[in-house]
């Protein structure tokens, strides 16, 4: 307390996000002696972070590995990420970018040369319920993925969160299977829901979207969804 300069560091303790604005080196965090308080990011160049990942090109060349573009949303920082992309081709590097689609197509049309394979979210077909699960439309996601599907097909996988009682309803997943047959995409990967976000959460702060109370899916459960997209002719792996 006595060392944060903005007096969002209180007694408790508790942090008022509102008003920390990170001090340089966040200070609460190198006087706390047990390490109990941690920065999460860093700000990073093109450059360093490109020279980090080429350090491995020995494994990718063995595994045919590559770098993989994730978060949160890569395209939230579309410039960020494309100077990425064209620093990791020049390097040589598979690029792999995991994307919820909400993206602008101005930066997809543009990033979609350095990309090697989109892992495209796809989590609810139909729009009201998209509406109510995410607080944003799916219009630009699925406008998205079907400029994807017309120019870079060959290159997109699409990926479906089993999220309980959201996404893994069975008219909800026929209705991915069938526009992903639509589109002529090559396969669905199956994410199955696991609760290691719930502790994220409490550690920024915030609620958790999700009880940790939810159970995984099982097996059967598992099972079941693959049969309803094989019976739509959609090949898919789980993940
Ligand atoms: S990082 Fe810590 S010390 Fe710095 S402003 Fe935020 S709460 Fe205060």
């Amino acid at each position: 307390m006595e060392a944060c300069p903005t007096g969002a560091a209180t007694a408790g303790p508790t942090f008022d996000r509102a008003h920390c604005d990170p001090c340089e080196g966040s200070v609460c965090t190198s006087c706390c002696p047990e390490g109990a308080l941690t920065r999460t990011g860093l700000t990073r160049t093109v450059e360093d972070l490109v020279e980090d990942v080429a350090r491995d090109t020995r494994f990718f060349e063995n595994s045919g590995g590559g770098v993989t573009f994730s978060g949160g949303e890569p395209f939230f920082q579309p410039r960020f990420l494309e100077a990425l992309l064209v620093a990791s081709r020049a390097r040589r590097l598979h690029t792999a970018v995991e994307t919820c689609g909400y993206a602008p197509p101005d930066a997809l049309h543009a990033c979609s040369k350095s990309i090697d394979l989109f892992l495209f979210d796809v989590k609810i077909v139909d729009a009201k319920r998209h509406q109510e699960a995410t607080g944003r439309d799916n219009a630009l996601i699925l406008s998205n993925l079907r400029w994807l599907a017309e120019h870079v097909p060959e290159k997109v996988v699409v990926r479906v969160p089993l999220i309980p009682g959201f996404t893994d309803d069975l008219g909800n997943l026929d209705a991915i299977a069938k526009l992903v047959g639509t589109l002529g995409l090559p396969r669905i990967e199956l994410q199955p829901y696991h609760p290691f976000g719930v502790a994220k959460y409490a550690a920024i702060g915030r609620a958790a979207a999700m009880p940790d109370s939810v159970p995984m899916q099982t097996e059967a459960d598992l099972q079941a969804v693959i049969s309803v997209l094989a019976a739509s002719g959609a090949p898919c792996d789980v993940v």
